[in-house]
């Protein structure tokens, strides 16, 4: 039985990494799917956990080769998810999470025409700035592209289905585990689990 993809997206400073992580504590059968990226790591961050962080021909090699679902530029650097890896868990029938942007998402929706889609909104776009100023991790100039970007991005929100307003994290948390417990009830998804159950009800 194929798994779920969930393509999660918010503009920096939404809170998106601190549910997704509540998340995958919360509900393990969820596994997130690692990026790509030329960013540099910031402070705290892994190789191979948080990112794949690569040097930029290393990334175009790679795009070049076809290695990509989808890939994206974002604040002047490249971003890509690994297609091999999210095709072999997907068919294993595992749960997969995407922490992409509105353009990856678009290029996954192309080739998962059914995963679902989730934005994770600010309150407000005030906040937005105030919360990424009080990460401390990136500076003025990086900031401002940031919250320029934040609207860009919140233009993108009616092609998700499904929208969560990051007012207060244990709510926002709750209504993301929501999400994923319900896309799982999918009509589709309970009869490819149990289909000699929904046969057995055609029979007479
Ligand atoms: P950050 O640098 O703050 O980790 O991420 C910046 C933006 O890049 C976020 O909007 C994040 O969702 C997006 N991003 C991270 N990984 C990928 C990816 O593999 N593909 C795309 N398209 N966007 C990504």
């Amino acid at each position: 039985m194929p798994g779920t993809l969930f393509i999660v997206t918010a503009p920096s400073g939404a809170g998106k990494t601190t549910m997704v992580s509540g998340l995958l504590e919360r509900d393990p059968l969820v596994r997130l799917s690692v990026s790509y990226t030329t960013r540099a790591p910031r402070a705290g961050e892994v190789d191979g956990q948080h990112y794949h962080f690569v040097d930029v021909p290393t990334f175009r090699a790679l795009r070049d080769k076809g290695e990509f679902l989808e890939w994206a530029e974002v604040h002047n650097n490249y971003y890509g998810t690994s297609k091999v890896w999210l095709e072999q868990q997907i068919t294993a029938g595992k749960d997969i999470l995407l922490e992409i942007d509105w353009q990856g998402a678009q290029q996954v929706r192309k080739v998962f025409p059914k995963a679902v889609g989730v934005f994770i909104m600010p309150p407000s776009l005030e906040e937005l700035e105030r919360r990424l100023r009080g990460r401390g991790t990136d500076s003025e100039d990086v900031i401002a592209r940031r919250v320029l970007g934040a609207r860009g991005e919140m233009r993108h929100v009616a092609e998700f289905d499904y929208v969560i307003i990051n007012e207060e994290l244990p709510a926002a948390l709750e209504d993301l585990v929501a999400v994923v417990r319900a896309s799982r009830l999918r009509y589709a998804n309970q009869e490819a689990r149990k289909p000699e159950f929904f046969h057995y009800l055609e029979q007479d």
